[in-house]
């Protein structure tokens, strides 16, 4: 193993070997890296020593914290017995327990689990089924072949999952690659498309959804949508009731509901899974993220037992789906993703989140008041803080400012871990948190907003961004 005085000397080689994926290299080859080398709970540490709180969990994998000792040991037993083995033909105890697990965990409909690697080809899988489902049930239809999804919304980094993103940055570059899909506007609330507000609004924003399912159905295969939480957009918060109300226009206009649980699933949202506070059941979910406790890469989509059924046929119909990954399955991986819901079983995860729900809802109260916080949504461990130039008119810092970068970078200065969103400081911290260090992030989240967004008081340090 490489010792911890070696920093320097990985450093370079990082800088020399390494390309980051959303980095601008850069501006990243100027700066020194910071090397985790160690965790434990929910915190994680440097090839120093130095100690820092992981406040978005890893990128929200995380759900038990780091090391956990029931996680570490079905790595180790299932390394016991073989690290990997196909399901291309073949079968394995783990992708089996875990299967079963997971349908007796979903939403009550969701009956088959297909594996992938990750939440992109969680997601990829999802499109390709509901494309093919269409053909196979309906042959003559046929014409079933884009998806509605949401403005703003995100849903991974591969061709599929792209043509349904709607984050400019990320999609627009690569256009030759994606298929046309139909967007609606989302439900953000704090920049209401309609310039309204809720509840007196009644939701006005279902109603272009509406309108386009309406017109567009017959070649609508699926609505695609994050439940609840259109993450990486700025963690935008949808009404209550709304998610509800999308299940019954896909009901009502025969389209498929595609869940894309990967960042809201394995309790994020206060929940199991996000579509559970409104009782929906979606005909295709994706998971990933939290699925492994945050340990190894694994991707999961489940599907209701009609989806499954209409790919039934003779060898020679050719109604097998043809889709799979050398690693579908891994057993390691799903080794630890079946003691990760044992573990929300045992130490009774989600009910005790739930006065930590609470206390981060009241520790968050003093950031909303900061003279640069525009708004502030929470839904269960999902925090997105939206930091503006100007509180009354709500306009935003322009990008390049950086604000959530420079926020970031002063929370880690005071030994707390972020990853932000644009102008959205993101906090998501593992569900294994404890009080003490939930309070602590709050603090050094509020402590970092006001050092970079307020004047400094005379002789204090210098803000990085011009009110
Ligand atoms: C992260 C994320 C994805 C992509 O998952 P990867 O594992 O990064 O490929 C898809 N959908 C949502 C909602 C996500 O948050």
């Amino acid at each position: 193993m490489m010792p911890s005085s070696d920093t320097k000397q990985l450093a370079d080689w990082d800088r020399r070997y390494l390309w980051h994926p959303f980095t601008q290299m850069q501006e990243w080859e100027q700066e020194t890296p910071l090397i985790i080398e160690r965790g434990r709970g929910a915190w994680l540490s440097d090839t120093q020593g130095r100690k820092y709180l992981d406040g978005v969990s890893s990128i929200w994998v995380n759900v038990h914290g780091h090391r956990h000792p029931t996680l570490d040991r079905a790595i180790r037993t299932q390394l016991g017995k073989v690290a990997h083995s196909t399901l291309l033909g073949l079968s394995s105890p783990p992708a089996i327990a875990l299967a079963r697990a997971l349908v007796k965990l979903a939403p009550c409909g969701l009956t088959r689990v297909f594996y992938s690697d990750d939440g992109s080809t969680a997601v990829e899988v999802a499109l390709k089924m509901a494309l093919q489902y269409w053909r196979q049930r309906d042959p003559k239809a046929g014409s079933k072949r884009t998806f509605l999804h949401l403005q703003l919304s995100y849903h991974g980094d591969t061709a599929g999952a792209m043509s349904i993103g709607g984050i400019g940055l990320f999609r627009d570059r690569f256009a030759p690659l994606l298929v046309p899909t139909i967007a609606a506007e989302p439900p953000y609330c704090y920049r209401c498309p309609f310039q309204k507000t809720y509840p007196s609004c009644r939701m006005a924003c279902l109603d272009p959804v509406e309108s386009l399912l309406k017109r567009r159905h017959r070649e609508i295969a699926g609505l695609v949508i994050e439940p609840l939480v259109q993450a990486a957009s700025g963690m935008l918060t949808a009404p209550p009731g709304y998610l509800a109300r999308i299940r019954a226009l896909c009901t009502k206009y025969e389209v498929l509901l595609i869940a894309d649980e990967v960042a809201t699933g394995f309790g994020r949202t206060g929940r199991m899974f996000a579509c559970q506070h409104e009782r929906v059941t979606p005909d295709l979910m994706a998971v990933s993220k939290g699925l492994t406790g945050g340990y190894l890469p694994l991707g999961a989509t489940l599907a209701t037992e009609d989806i499954y059924r209409a790919f039934l046929g003779q060898y020679g119909e050719w109604k097998t789906f043809f889709h799979g990954h050398s690693y579908t399955g891994n057993p390691l991986a799903c080794a630890v993703a079946l003691a990760n819901l044992e573990v929300f079983r045992t130490e009774r995860t989600l009910a005790r989140m739930q006065g930590k729900i609470r206390t981060l809802r009241r520790l968050l109260k003093p950031v909303a008041r900061l003279a640069h916080v525009g708004d502030v949504r929470q839904r269960g461990f999902m925090v997105g803080i939206e930091l503006v130039k100007n509180r009354a008119t709500k306009e935003p810092y322009p990008l390049t400012e950086r604000a959530g970068h420079w926020v970031a970078m002063e929370a880690r200065r005071r030994g707390l871990l972020l990853r932000p969103l644009g102008n959205v400081v993101v906090l998501m911290p593992p569900l294994a948190v404890t009080m003490t260090e939930l309070s602590r992030m709050a603090a050094i989240v509020r402590a970092a907003i006001r050092t970079i967004t307020e004047p400094p008081a005379p002789g204090g340090r210098r803000r990085r961004v011009r009110p």
